[in-house]
């Protein structure tokens, strides 16, 4: 999607702080930051939100949680605990549609959710 900032990121065409790259994932720092490490995950094939997903993308989701793991070790939060989110359509609060994972931690999460 030529008009979509995250795929943008994802050619190189907006500048981000890449944390990891393979062919199905790319993840990078949130440019405002909920937390001490807020990390977004993203295909990098566009698909605007979870309600596009086909059987054909369960592999391509669980790489994503695979490479969530991955992260949050990386980044030393594993152990004392983490928040994923995916927002999804408006009431979701999703203002960028791409499908992103939000890695969140490095402090207690504050906010209940809804
Ligand atoms: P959503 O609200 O859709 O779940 O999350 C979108 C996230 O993307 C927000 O946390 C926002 O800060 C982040 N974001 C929006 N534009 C950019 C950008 O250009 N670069 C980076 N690194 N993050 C962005
Ligand atoms: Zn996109």
């Amino acid at each position: 999607m030529s008009d979509c900032i995250f795929c943008k990121i994802i050619k190189g065409d907006i500048p981000s702080t890449n944390v990891f790259r393979d062919k199905q994932v790319t993840a990078f720092r949130d440019i405002s930051p909920s937390a001490p490490t807020h990390i977004l995950l993203v295909p990098n094939r566009h698909i605007d939100s979870i309600n596009m997903l086909t059987g054909e993308d369960e592999q391509l989701m669980g790489h994503l949680f695979t490479v969530a793991s991955q992260l949050a070790m990386q980044e030393n939060v594993a152990e004392n605990g983490y928040r994923l989110i995916v927002n999804t359509g408006s009431h979701g609060g999703q203002t960028v549609p791409h499908i992103h994972l939000h890695l969140l931690g490095g402090a207690p999460m504050k906010h209940p959710m809804g």
